[in-house]
């Protein structure tokens, strides 16, 4: 997905390897560069302009005018400006388990999204980690989707709450929570109906869910390849739903990166979890400091 971007970025570094003393205009120069690479790659304006202005304070310092290897400062640079970008250095990001089981995690995003494999590829890892886990879809409209749910439970060694035909998504999610109280599940996962675009009738019936469940995680499912439209979906869906991070699909795609790269910055929001394949192990915890390594080759 970042593929082009790293060879800009690789491009800019190779023409300054060698070059021993950077005058503040040779540091004017390849801020422009860097800054330009990122827009090609689809990085949000606002993101890029932040950016760039935190890495020039950085690199007009006089270590880096005067340090004998400029290049690799301005690499160092770089990639602190990315994994800030990102999210910060440290621990993978992982999923908020209620200490007072069960933990219900709501799925939430735009059909076609991968929402309904994201669901599966989740109880697959809580399984792993011997989690007893049930998941419901709440997809009314979509019999294929509530069934094509039950297959992922299959796979992935958890339960898959039994379809009532007639039944509300808020009466599902409450059959749900009662099924995973009674049955001593540790893990809920609620997947919610998603429409082709952001309407009123889905965020008001993923709102109203998210207040009879009180998820401890509402996770979103954005496309990765959809640019800046999912950065927009992400800043929506916001503004309608308590979400508590994001969960990037199709990292396999080779789209530009721009929008995995805009989307903690803009949403403010933790990325969780990035899609790495259409196959249930395909998912990948998010770590800001290996995808920022990457990003640089
Ligand atoms: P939903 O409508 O949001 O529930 O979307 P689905 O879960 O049905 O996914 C739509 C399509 O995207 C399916 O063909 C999935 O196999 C595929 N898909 C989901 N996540 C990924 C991913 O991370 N990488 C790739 N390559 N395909 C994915």
């Amino acid at each position: 997905m970042f593929d082009a971007l790293t060879d800009r970025l690789t491009g800019v570094f190779d023409r300054l390897s060698g070059r021993g003393v950077l005058s503040e205009k040779d540091v004017d120069e390849v801020m422009r560069e860097i800054r330009v690479a990122l827009l090609e790659a689809d990085v949000a304006l606002p993101v890029v302009r932040d950016f760039i202005a935190k890495a020039k304070d950085a690199a007009t310092g006089e270590a880096v005018i005067r340090s004998v290897r400029p290049a690799d400062q301005v690499v160092k640079i770089t990639y602190d400006g990315l994994v800030e970008m990102l999210g910060g250095e440290g621990e993978p990001e992982s999923l908020n388990l209620s200490l007072n089981p069960p933990t219900v995690i709501l799925m939430a995003g735009l059909q076609g999204s991968g929402k309904t494999t994201t669901a599966g590829k989740l109880a697959l890892k809580l399984v792993k980690d011997r989690k007893k886990v049930l998941l419901a879809s709440l997809d009314t409209r979509r019999p294929a989707a509530m069934e094509q749910l039950g297959m992922l439970a299959e796979q992935a060694g958890a339960s898959f709450l039994p379809i009532v035909a007639g039944q509300s998504a808020p009466d599902i999610a409450r059959r749900a929570m009662q099924a995973a109280k009674l049955q001593g599940f540790d893990v809920l996962i609620l997947d919610t109906a998603g429409r082709t675009t952001i309407d009123e009738a889905m965020m008001s019936e993923a709102a109203e869910i998210a207040k009879i469940a009180t998820p401890s995680e509402t996770l979103l499912v954005a496309d990765a390849l959809t640019g800046q439209d999912a950065v927009r979906t992400a800043k929506a869906f916001h503004e309608r739903l308590p979400l508590t991070g994001l969960v990037l699909t199709r990292a396999d795609g080779d789209g530009r990166g721009g929008a995995a790269l805009s989307m903690r910055a803009v949403t403010g929001l933790p990325i969780k979890f990035l899609g790495v394949s259409e196959k249930i192990d395909g998912l990948d915890a998010f770590d800001a400091a290996r995808v920022a390594g990457r990003i640089l080759g």
